[in-house]
């Protein structure tokens, strides 16, 4: 088992921090909030003064942070830190330019870095089953994989520096077009007269079918129980959503690729969240859209 520094406490790192220690690890935990640091230490971890103190000695550093912003000024404060064997394991979802930055900067140190966004929402951290989607060289992700299977269920090797982060947003991108299609076409069948039990029971079975349909329908009472059933409370906030469709246009813009079904969907969650529903699951879209 190994010293790991765990750094961003919130929804996500919590219980991936949590689950290290829970494996054996002596996970060094900092946050700045103050809460945070209190329900880690109750979940097994060392609280450290400062995330300069957690890295100190560390084989892993982990960071589960907001946004690109918070992952470069931490990595800035620590790097010189960190000691030089140590390999450095961004989960954040952050944007693709920005990862590629901190990795070269970290590979002038001597440091070897990977992105390893997750799949999976604060459930699948908290039981450890998270999907993790890494970029890296071979060697780095072979150092990194081994904590990454501590805190979840299957571990992928996408490419170099920023892969995992081009095949999260790209997922995501998916998954936001998919839902707002699979909601339109509930409505649409049920202004023809459709029953949606009756169209579920169709297109989960035809070539409609997709995993906002059978895995997380956005109709109440349909298929299996979703956020739908709990009035779109839990799940995949759809301020999450639309900050994963913004990294995508970002990165669709900067790549010169065309993403009309994306850019739509990003605008429609832009509206949504607008309207005060950022907090709500993402697939309560259907309300919106069916106004
Ligand atoms: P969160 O806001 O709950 O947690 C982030 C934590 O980072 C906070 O506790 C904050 O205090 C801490 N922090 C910020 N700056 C810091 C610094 N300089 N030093 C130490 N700590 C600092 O966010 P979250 O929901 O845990 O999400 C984390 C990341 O995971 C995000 O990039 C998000 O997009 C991604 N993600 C979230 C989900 C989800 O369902 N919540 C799912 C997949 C991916």
């Amino acid at each position: 088992m190994a010293r790991v520094a765990f750094i961003g406490l919130g929804n996500m790192g919590g219980g991936m921090a949590a689950n290290l220690a829970k494996k054996g690890h002596d996970v060094r935990a900092f946050d700045l909030s103050a809460d945070a640091l209190t329900r880690a230490e109750a979940a097994g971890c060392l609280p450290a003064e400062s995330g300069q103190a957690a890295v100190e000695g560390a084989e892993a550093v982990i960071t589960m942070l907001p946004a690109g912003s918070h992952v470069e000024a931490v990595y800035d404060d620590l790097v010189g830190r960190v000691a030089a064997t140590a390999i450095l394991i961004d989960c954040s979802t952050i944007d693709v330019d920005t990862v590629k930055r901190v990795a070269e900067r970290a590979r002038e140190r001597g440091l070897q870095a990977v992105d390893a966004p997750v799949s999976g929402g604060i459930a699948a951290a908290n039981a450890g089953t998270l999907t993790f989607m890494v970029g890296g060289s071979d060697e780095a992700f072979e150092r990194a994989e081994s904590y990454l299977a501590d805190m979840g269920k299957a571990v992928i090797h996408a490419g170099g520096n920023g892969a995992g982060q081009a095949a999260k947003i790209c997922n995501n991108m998916l998954l936001g077009a998919e839902m707002v299609a699979t909601c339109e076409a509930f409505l649409l069948a049920q202004k023809l007269g459709l029953d949606p039990q009756r169209f579920y029971d169709i297109a989960s079975v035809s070539s409609g079918q997709s995993w906002s349909m059978t895995s997380y329908c956005p109709v109440p009472g349909v298929g299996p129980e979703t956020p739908a059933d709990r009035g779109y409370q839990g799940g995949f906030a759809a301020a999450l959503m639309l900050k994963d469709l913004r990294l995508a246009m970002e990165a669709a813009k900067s790549a010169g690729a065309d993403t009309p079904m994306g850019a739509r969907a990003a605008e429609l969650y832009e509206r949504y969240v607008e309207a005060g529903e950022g907090g709500s699951d993402f697939s309560g879209i259907i309300r919106m859209l069916g106004r």
